[in-house]
C-alpha cells in the first residue's frame, strides 16, 4: 500500500465516507461509475474491481468481456453535492485486462501513452479549456428550447439562476481542488462559459469529466437543464471548448522565446504546424457528433478553416497576445474542439499532431490576419487555406486514412470509434428531417 492509498483509506474513515465511486470514461467520453463500499477499497487498490466490459461502449469485444477498474488514489475527492455526512467520494480508474495489463480500450490510457511520448522528449503538455454550455428552462421541449435568459457576451444578467449558477459550479469545483480562472455569460441566450485553470492534460481531462457532472448536478438542483450539445439552436452560436496548449520543459515554457514573432518559439511554431497539418484527420474525434459540424459551419466564431493567426478569432489556431514579463503564459489556442468530445482522446490527438510537427520540423505557413469567413473560396485557395471537414462523413473518411490517428488511439479504439460513428452517420442520413418536410411536402 503506498502513501496515496493510505491517505485515501484514512480520509474515508475520518470523513465517514459510505460510498466510493469508481469513475472512468467509455470510448465516447461518457462517464461510467460504479460505487463500492469502503471495505472494498484495499482490494480495489491491489487487484482492481472486476466488471463486465461488454456492455460498455467500446470497452471490449464480447468474447473478452471481463475487465478490471483500478482506482488512481491521486484523483480521490469527496463529492460535495452528496453532503458532508455519510458522504460519497470518487476516484478515476485505469482500466486493465484480467491479467493486469492496461486495456487497449481505455481512453485515459490513450492519453497517458501520448503524454509518455511527449515526456520521452522532455515535454509536459499543459491545457486550459474554455468550456461553453447552454442553460434551458425545464421541462425541455426539443421542438422549442427556451434558454433561461436573453443575455449576450459578457452580459451581467440579473436573473438569479444563471448568475448564481456559475458561482455555485465554481464553488463546488474549487472544493474538489479544481481551479477556475474565468467565467462569464457567452454570446447566446442562456449560454455560459467557465474556464479551468491550466493543468497537465491528464488532470484537465479528468477535471472535465468532473466539470460536466458538477454542471449537471447544479442544474438539477436549480431546476434548469444544462446541455453540452455542440449546436442546440440553429439561430444561436454553438458551444465550443477552445483549449489553450503549452509544452513545458521542466519549469520552462518551451513555447516562449523572447524577441521572436509573438514571442513564440520555434517549438511553438512547429507545434502549430503539426496541428494544422493533421487538423482534418483528428476532427472526427475533436468533433465527434453529426451535430458538431453544425457548430463548426454555423459561424459565430467557431473555426471552419485550417489556418492560424495572432488574435484572429476566425482562425483554427490563435496565438493570444503575449503578456509582457509572463513567459509561462505563452500558449496557443486550438478552437475546433467542442464540449461533447472525449477529452482524453481529443487531447491525445492534438498532442500527437503537435509533436509530429516538432519531430518532422514542419514549416509553419504565414499567419492569416484576415477574417477568413469574409474571403472568397478563390482567395482562400490562393492563400492555401483548406476547410475543415464539412460533416461527420467527411471527417470519418479522412480519419480512416490517418496513420497518426490509428497509431495514437491504438487499433482497438480506432476501429471501435470508426464503427460507432459510421453507424451514427448512416442513422442520421436516413432521417427525413423537419426541414425537408417544411420545404417540400406542400410545394411538391
Ligand atoms: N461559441 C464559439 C464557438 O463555438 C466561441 C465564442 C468565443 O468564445 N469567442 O467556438
Ligand atoms: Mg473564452
Ligand atoms: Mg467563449
Ligand atoms: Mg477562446
Amino acid at each position: 500500500m503506498d502513501r496515496q492509498q493510505e491517505f485515501v483509506l484514512r480520509t474515508v474513515e475520518e470523513r465517514d465516507v459510505r460510498f466510493v465511486r469508481l469513475w472512468f470514461a467509455d470510448v465516447l467520453g461518457m462517464l461510467k461509475s460504479v460505487a463500492i463500499a469502503p471495505a472494498e477499497l484495499e482490494s480495489a487498490f491491489d487487484e482492481g474491481i472486476g466488471f463486465d466490459g461488454s456492455a460498455i461502449e467500446g470497452l471490449t469485444r464480447v468474447y473478452e468481456a471481463d475487465m478490471v477498474a483500478r482506482p488512481d488514489p491521486t484523483t480521490f475527492s469527496l463529492l460535495p453535492w452528496r453532503g458532508d455526512t455519510q458522504g460519497t467520494a470518487r476516484m478515476f480508474c485505469d482500466i486493465l485486462n484480467p491479467d493486469g495489463t492496461p486495456s487497449l480500450a481505455d481512453s485515459r490510457n490513450v492519453l497517458k501513452r501520448a503524454m509518455a511520448k511527449a515526456s520521452d522528449k522532455g515535454f509536459t503538455f499543459y491545457t486550459h479549456p474554455e468550456v461553453e454550455f447552454y442553460l434551458f428552462e425545464q421541462p425541455i421541449d426539443t421542438n422549442k428550447l427556451v434558454p433561461i435568459d436573453h443575455g449576450g457576451y459578457f452580459d451581467h444578467v440579473a436573473r438569479p439562476a444563471g448568475h448564481d449558477f456559475r458561482r455555485q459550479v465554481i464553488t463546488m469545483l474549487e472544493s474538489m481542488g479544481i481551479s477556475v480562472e474565468f467565467s462569464h455569460h457567452e454570446a447566446g441566450p442562456g449560454q455560459n462559459e467557465i474556464d479551468l485553470r491550466y493543468a497537465d492534460a491528464l488532470n484537465t481531462a479528468d477535471n472535465l469529466m468532473t466539470f460536466r457532472t458538477v454542471v449537471k448536478e447544479v442544474a438539477l438542483e436549480q431546476g434548469v437543464f444544462a446541455s453540452f450539445m455542440p449546436k442546440p439552436m440553429t439561430e444561436h452560436p454553438g458551444s465550443g471548448m477552445h483549449t489553450h496548449f503549452s509544452l513545458f520543459e521542466g519549469d520552462r515554457n518551451a513555447f516562449h522565446e523572447p524577441g521572436a514573432q509573438y514571442e513564440l518559439s520555434k517549438i511553438g511554431r512547429q507545434f502549430i504546424a503539426g496541428l494544422l497539418h493533421h487538423a482534418a484527420e483528428i476532427t472526427a474525434v475533436t468533433n465527434q457528433y453529426v451535430n458538431s459540424y453544425k457548430r463548426l459551419w454555423g459561424g459565430a466564431e467557431a473555426p471552419s478553416y485550417v489556418c492560424w493567426g495572432h488574435n484572429n478569432r476566425s482562425a483554427l489556431v490563435r496565438v493570444p497576445m503575449y503578456k509582457p514579463g509572463k513567459s509561462n503564459s505563452s500558449r496557443i489556442e486550438y478552437r475546433a474542439i467542442d464540449t461533447a468530445a472525449n477529452p482524453y482522446l481529443a487531447y491525445a490527438l492534438t498532442l500527437a499532431a503537435g509533436l509530429k510537427g516538432i519531430e518532422e520540423g514542419y514549416e509553419l505557413p504565414d499567419a492569416t490576419e484576415d477574417d477568413v469567413w469574409n474571403l472568397t473560396d478563390a482567395e482562400r485557395r490562393a492563400l492555401g487555406i483548406r476547410p475543415l471537414p464539412q460533416d461527420l462523413d467527411a471527417a470519418l473518411q479522412i480519419m480512416e486514412g490517418s496513420e497518426l490517428v490509428a497509431e495514437t488511439l491504438g487499433e482497438h479504439v480506432f476501429d471501435y470509434f470508426l464503427k460507432n460513428k459510421w453507424q451514427e452517420w448512416r442513422e442520421y442520413q436516413n432521417q427525413v428531417t423537419p426541414y425537408e418536410l417544411k420545404r417540400l411536402l406542400q410545394v411538391l
